[in-house]
């Protein structure tokens, strides 16, 4: 007999590490499982649409190859050879282990170690509850925004910018530095609206022609690394040319003679020379800007992946600060909205716990620490034991020759807490299944919009499984952490999170189910003054005092420029590193969550490498053809896909395959490097000489 199931529609929020922040109506059959995944139409920024791989959530929840089981290793590390243990061992061996670690090596030899594999506040940062209580090495998150988020600070004084929703009042939108179709679909929805509604243009600025490109009025093609010089080049246009819009520059900014004289030498001509990109459609670019007021700049995080990004993420926000482009309705720029939500993080963090002479380790600079960089440890003791939340190092950190030999230790203990036997689980020491979002509660807001949301259980996690929280409250209970957060359920600490940041309970919330927090027109386009102390928008950043929590000034902050110019401290190619390469987000994989998906996996295939064709040519690469990369931090084998849509010089490998993926077994990321990026830290992984060879 056939049973008729019940399938009930539930909202949520997709947790996954993207500006969008979906809103989802989920498909729930039978209490138990789930079925097709929708955008909400009732969320106004996600306004129906969601990407390919959440649609199909159901083939990553209910994934056959889901962790399910508490596992330690019994053989070598990285030989994937593991038994099933129950929780109460698993929780026992670790507390012994950070307890014999802080015993023989201080405190500061445990580091809790997470990401954004879930941006559920509570999931995802809970763990700083455990490492402040406890006086373990603190964690400086750097290796996916703070360089482009420091360059936008500067300009702005903050974080936050035009409703993105407004790109349907804008009659140009400029999309510089991301790749939305593939990377945060929503924008696209608002942009092409603009389009087939009021005639708008849709600008992408790029090092290469991916899917965004192809779908965009004007293309711009710039060499990786020369924003800057391309925002100058354009600047000195619209000065040249009578654009400049003299009364909001005198009203809303610092601008000066300097400035002006000093934009005066960064002529179209010597913008080309560096950016690649020919004087007249500079020169063109900058009058279609000039001549249109409601220009939208919607600016990504391809900024955050470049030695200098910060300061082209500074001179391309510039732009619509000379045109005074912020003053009208669908004009201005957003980059994130990071300043706007004002949690009062103290519970979920253990904020009140925190000791600030312990130290912060750079995220990004894992193989170094790992390996007993003196430097990098801060000329403290070795990192002997960790717990890993919600990311997969081996496989997405920087420098990962350094982060293989640093797991490879036999005196550093490692506990793995995830959802799929990822390649850094594979190297743990104990492996503990986690939840997925519908699984657990969590509160999330939305980078790339202004909505905050209850994530509510839906279903019951299978087997085994237990939330990041479960887990930190049985290491605590083990381990003598006694903050109150310990003792309360995810949704009290959600509940008092909301109260504590004036934003009423859970329950209001949830009744809401979607909370747009957009500030007022007059606020988010800075009609009363820009965040700094001065109200102005900064033509002249100060690189040292830019407001943005920080870990400290890094790398060579002294010598970035404080105008918007080309700061030409990127990895120049060489003799023998002829090639510059770009390890861009690919469409299907998100980091390497999604690795483990069919669908993800059938329309990525195998790890390619794009190259121009007259490069492929000179090197005797043909189209399929493996081909190695290689720099002083190491080699890795794609295969080699010629296209035009990459300059001369430049290699795109979207990215992040397992490392498994790659022949040989080595990743993308053996070529990326770790060094800290002015003026806060960060990872420059679009920014990489290299040299090519057919294998
Ligand atoms: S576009 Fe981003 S936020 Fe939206 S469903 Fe896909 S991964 Fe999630």
């Amino acid at each position: 007999m056939n049973v008729q199931s019940k399938i009930a529609i539930r909202h949520s929020t997709c947790p996954h590490d993207c500006p969008s922040a979906c809103g989802l109506d989920i498909e729930v059959i039978d209490g138990r499982s789930i079925g097709r995944v929708r955008g909400s139409k009732q969320q106004t920024y996600t306004a129906g649409v969601v990407c390919a791989k959440v649609a199909r959530y159901a083939e990553r929840i209910h994934h056959p190859e889901r962790l399910m089981y508490p596992m330690r290793r019994t053989g070598p590390k990285g030989s994937g050879q593991f038994a099933r243990i129950t929780w109460d061992e698993a929780l026992d061996e670790i507390a012994a282990r950070f307890d014999e670690a802080e015993r023989d090596f201080g405190a500061e030899s445990v580091w809790p170690y997470y990401y954004a594999g879930t941006m559920g506040l509570v999931m995802r940062d809970g763990l700083n509850r455990l490492t402040h209580e406890k006086k373990y090495s603190r964690f400086y998150g750097t290796i996916c925004s703070t360089i482009a988020w420091a360059g936008f600070a500067a300009g702005t004084g903050k974080i936050a910018g035009v409703d993105p929703r407004e790109m349907v009042k804008s009659d140009l939108i400029v999309i510089w530095g991301t790749n939305p179709v593939s990377t945060q679909v929503n924008v696209m929805t608002h942009a092409t609206k603009a389009r087939k509604e009021r005639g708008a243009k849709i600008a992408a600025i790029d090092i290469y022609d991916n899917d965004t490109m192809k779908q965009a009025d004007i293309k711009i093609l710039l060499r990786p690394g020369t924003d800057g010089a391309f925002a100058c080049g354009v600047m000195h246009v619209l000065f040249r040319d009578g654009f400049a819009d003299r009364a909001y520059l005198e009203k809303f900014t610092d601008a000066s003679p300097e400035l002006e004289a000093h934009l005066a030498t960064r002529t179209p001509e010597w913008a080309s020379n560096i950016c690649g990109v020919p004087a007249a459609e500079i020169e063109a670019f900058a009058h279609l800007i000039g001549n249109t007021p409601r220009s939208f700049f919607r600016l990504g995080y391809g900024f955050t992946r470049s030695r200098n990004g910060a300061a082209q993420m500074h001179a391309a926000l510039c732009i619509p600060a000379v045109t005074g482009a912020w003053q009208h309705e669908g004009g201005g720029a957003f980059f994130n909205n990071g300043a706007i939500w004002k949690f009062d993080k103290t519970l979920i963090e253990g904020l009140d716990a925190i000791d600030p002479k312990v130290r912060r380790l750079d995220q990004s600079r894992i193989g170094r620490i790992l390996t007993g960089d003196a430097d990098a440890l801060q000329n403290g003791p070795p990192v002997k034991a960790m717990l890993i939340q919600n990311t997969n190092p081996i496989t997405v950190a920087p420098e990962q020759a350094l982060v293989r030999q640093g797991f490879m230790r036999d005196d550093l203990f490692v506990a793995v807490h995830e959802q799929f036997m990822t390649e850094t689980a594979m190297m743990a020491d104990l492996v503990l299944p986690a939840t997925m979002f519908m699984e657990h509660d969590d509160l999330y807001y939305g980078g790339g919009h202004q909505h905050i949301s209850v994530g509510a259980k839906l279903i019951d996690a299978p087997e085994e499984c237990r939330s990041n929280h479960a887990v930190l409250q049985g290491l605590a209970a083990r381990l003598g952490a006694t903050h109150r957060g310990f003792a309360m359920t995810s949704r009290e600490i959600i509940d008092e999170t909301l109260r504590s940041s004036g934003r009423g309970g859970i329950d209001e919330l949830e009744t809401d189910i979607w909370r747009d927090l957009q500030p007022d027109f007059r606020a988010s386009h800075y009609l009363d003054g820009f965040a700094h102390a001065d109200g102005k928008f900064h033509f002249k950043a100060d690189w040292a005092n830019v407001p943005l929590a920080n870990a400290g000034l890094m790398g060579a902050w002294e010598d970035m420029p404080s105008f918007p110019d080309h700061w030409a401290v990127i990895e120049a190619i060489d003799e023998a590193h002829p090639f510059r390469l770009a390890t861009s987000p690919s469409r299907s994989f998100l980091n390497t969550s999604f690795n483990e998906t069919p669908s993800s996996q059938a329309r990525e295939g195998a790890p390619t490498v794009m190259i121009h064709p007259v490069d492929a040519a000179d090197h005797g690469i043909a189209d399929g053809d493996a081909v190695m990369l290689g720099n002083p931090r190491g080699e890795t084998t794609l295969t080699a896909r010629v296209f035009d849509g990459v300059r001369r010089g430049v290699l795109i490998a979207e990215s992040i395959f397992p490392n498994k993926s790659h022949l040989g077994g080595r990743g993308i990321n053996m070529l990326t490097g770790g060094e800290a990026v002015a003026p806060y830290g960060g990872a420059a992984f679009h920014d990489n000489k290299v040299w090519v060879k057919k294998a």
